[in-house]
């Protein structure tokens, strides 16, 4: 069992720079979290200061209920998996994953069952005595897991771990770490600043941007209804387009003029924008939501001229330009476009997001911060 909640923390480090503001987090036990935000958003300070390797300069910080803020790391039951897997490069794979055991003067034997079967979990039993130089990154890597898996900590946390892998070896050790945390049936919190490792291996999704949290929900909760444009625009590959657009009412119907062309926002979205009319809003429509047609869809029509062609195999992406914006969409891989055509697009209206563009808040519709 291990539940960890942040109540209010936050960080000033020295020099007044704040780096985390007020971050009230509930990871409860065997949930995988991920904490993904921007460089230098305050998720690594965050991360740390569970781990108790910076000091919680303001709030509460609970592992299981009991409060920790001044329990030493080594007596917080955490085991942490850094980007730069900080193996020793002097000991063997065997010694690096039994050093922490050993300083803590576990029993040889106990020692040798941990290592062999974290070894066996993560298939490096082949590798026990190599050194770390002789190994991939890949293979690194898993050394860095398995020295946190010998421990058999409460929770694990992981700073970046992937960053320094290459693309395709992401993607695999992605799955494994998955599969790890569905094995282990552990508590995780995990760093990093791709949304994709974000969306594909969390149960939980905390967003942050210069020191605050933004929304905190599961990965399609934030695909489906982000509580700002910050998060629209993070979550999602590619990301959300944004068109600056003008509420007008014509013939007593609500309609989004673009400049070029105008859409028409559900009846739901638009007794919401009424407030708005004759006021700019941002106009969200994910790539995936621009459905491409040989003939306009009257009242509902984007018009647009093709500037990139991004074939892909499996679909193709389309950059395509108003006569003052632009817009990526996705399209099926079979469609003949040539650059500088001009396509129609129906935007899936009730999937279409508008942003205050002020406060860049969602509007029309009530979204839960988790
Ligand atoms: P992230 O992990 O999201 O990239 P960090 O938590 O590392 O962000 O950093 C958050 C903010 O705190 C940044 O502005 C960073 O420059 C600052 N910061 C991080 N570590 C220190 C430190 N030891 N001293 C002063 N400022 C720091």
């Amino acid at each position: 069992m291990a539940k960890v909640e942040l109540k209010g923390i936050g960080k000033v480090y020295d020099g007044n720079v704040r780096a985390v503001d007020n971050a009230n987090i509930v990871v409860e036990d065997q949930e995988f979290v991920v904490f993904v935000g921007p460089s230098g958003c305050g998720k690594s300070t965050t991360l740390r200061m569970v781990a108790g390797l910076e000091d919680i300069t303001e709030g509460e910080l609970y592992i299981d209920g009991e409060l920790m803020n001044d329990v030493p790391p080594k007596d917080r039951n955490i085991a942490m998996v850094f980007q730069n897997y900080a193996l020793y490069p002097h000991m063997s794979v065997y010694d690096n994953m039994a050093f922490g055991l050993k300083i803590r003067k576990t029993d040889k034997a106990e020692i040798e069952r941990r290592v062999n079967e974290a070894a066996r979990i993560l298939d490096i039993e082949k590798l026990l005595d190599r050194k770390p130089k002789a190994l991939s990154g890949g293979q690194r890597q898993r050394v860095a897991v398995g020295r946190a898996i010998v421990r058999n900590p409460k929770v694990f946390l992981f700073d970046e771990p992937l960053s320094n892998l290459d693309a395709k070896l992401r993607v695999q050790m992605r799955a494994e770490i998955s599969d790890l945390h569905h094995r282990l049936k552990a508590t995780m919190i995990y760093v990093t600043h791709d949304q994709i490792e974000a969306m594909t291996m969390s149960d939980k999704i905390v967003v942050m941007k210069d020191g605050k949290i933004q929304q905190i929900g599961s990965p399609l909760y934030l695909y489906n209804h982000p509580i700002n444009k910050f998060v629209a625009g993070f979550i999602g590959s590619p990301p959300m387009n944004f068109l600056t657009v003008k509420i007008v009412e014509k013939g007593g119907k609500l309609i989004a003029d673009e400049g070029s062309f105008e859409m028409t926002p559900t009846e739901d979205q638009a007794k919401t924008l009424k407030s708005y009319i004759g006021k700019e809003v941002s106009f969200g429509i994910r790539p995936e939501d621009l459905v491409y047609t040989k003939t306009p869809t009257p009242n509902n029509n984007m018009q647009m001229k093709i500037s990139v062609i991004e074939p892909l195999g499996a679909e193709t992406h389309l950059h395509l330009n108003t006569k003052t914006q632009s817009v990526i969409a996705i399209t099926a891989p079979d469609n003949k476009f040539q650059i500088g055509d001009t396509a129609n697009f129906t935007p899936q209206m009730e999937k279409a997001k508008f942003f205050d563009r002020e406060t860049d808040l969602t509007i029309c519709e009530v979204v839960k911060s988790e």
